[in-house]
């Protein structure tokens, strides 16, 4: 059973804001929120119910910005997305391996980035595709990287009146590709043990850019970007595919769980890196990916 709770259920904005402000914990499709609450980790007095809010559902497309997905946006709106197929595979990818099509209905991007947890799946490619999210406090809104939103395990940049209201995607190149590998312990239903995300652009068979990033292989989502650094601008024909996986595996820090030890998760890392490289390598050659 769930413990007593107020509800409210604005359909504005700033009055969710302030609400939250007031130490209401906010819920969106209430998948990591209602399992915290089951199993009595967290104890709200409050919940402020946000779907009410239309304009955080909405999700659109435009050529020269990119994606303005509303933080309502569930994980089965973007994998039946074909566009997102199309232009920004890795999120598709992501999407459609969180958890199951229960789980996909009802959870949003915005819950999936908001809860911070470095497993999360859509989080690696957002991040390789340069995303931004636009937040929005009682004071107004500001911008902030996506990779500067996490500040350790389960934290974020938002302040106590702040929501994550859209999350802003650029155009891909066209030349590029990416892929997004989740890796579990069973088939069915598992957060990522490890993930890996690549983004790449290729000029010819020069790296005209590279981004990297890794799923539960540190407290919080990361980027690889002195791996990505030093790639940026080689002919990938002349990098040995071991080399790629060991300098990305160098940057990351995780931990032994239950799940796998450091040292396991580790070595499984630079096999990781290197699927995901070739996937998106292969797919940048085909050419529409
Ligand atoms: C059975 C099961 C399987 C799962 N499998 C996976 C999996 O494979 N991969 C994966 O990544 N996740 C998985 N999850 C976790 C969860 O489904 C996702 O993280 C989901 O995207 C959360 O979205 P939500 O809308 O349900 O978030 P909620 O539970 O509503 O909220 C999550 C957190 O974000 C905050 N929040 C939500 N929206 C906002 C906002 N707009 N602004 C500010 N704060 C906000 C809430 O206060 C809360 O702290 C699984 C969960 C379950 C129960």
């Amino acid at each position: 059973m769930l413990p007593q709770f107020e509800l409210y259920r604005p359909t504005n904005l700033l009055e969710a804001c302030r609400l939250k402000a007031q130490g209401a914990v906010v819920v969106a499709g209430g998948t990591d929120v209602y399992v915290a609450m089951h199993g009595g980790k967290l104890r709200p007095q409050a919940l402020v119910d946000i779907k009410g809010i239309a304009d955080m559902q909405e999700a659109t497309y435009d050529q020269n910005s990119g994606l303005t997905i509303g933080a309502l946006t569930t994980h089965r709106t973007i994998e039946e997305w074909e566009l997102v197929k199309q232009k920004y595979y890795a999120l598709f990818e992501g999407c459609s391996q969180v958890g199951s099509v229960q789980i996909r209905q009802r959870g949003t991007i915005g819950g999936n980035i908001c809860n911070g947890a470095p497993s999360a799946d859509s989080v690696g490619p957002l991040l390789v595709f340069g995303a931004e999210c636009l937040v929005v406090g009682e004071k107004g809104q500001r911008k902030v990287p996506l990779a500067g939103f996490f500040t350790g395990p389960k934290k974020t940049i938002l302040a106590d009146d702040e929501l994550l209201y859209k999350i802003l995607v650029p155009p891909p190149a066209p030349n590029s590709a990416s892929a997004y590998i989740k890796y579990t312990r069973r088939r069915a239903m598992d957060l990522a043990l490890l993930g890996v995300s690549i983004y790449l652009a290729l000029d010819k068979s020069r790296i005209e850019e590279l981004r990297i990033a890794f799923a539960t292989a540190a407290p919080t989502p990361m980027r690889a970007y002195q791996t990505e650094a030093k790639l940026r601008g080689k002919d990938y024909r002349s990098i040995s595919l071991a080399d790629i996986g060991k300098m990305a595996a160098a940057e990351a820090n995780p931990r032994s769980s239950w799940r796998a030890s450091r040292e396991f998760r580790l070595r499984l890392l630079e096999q990781l890196v290197q699927q995901a490289f070739t996937t998106a390598l292969q797919r940048a050659e085909g050419g529409d990916l």
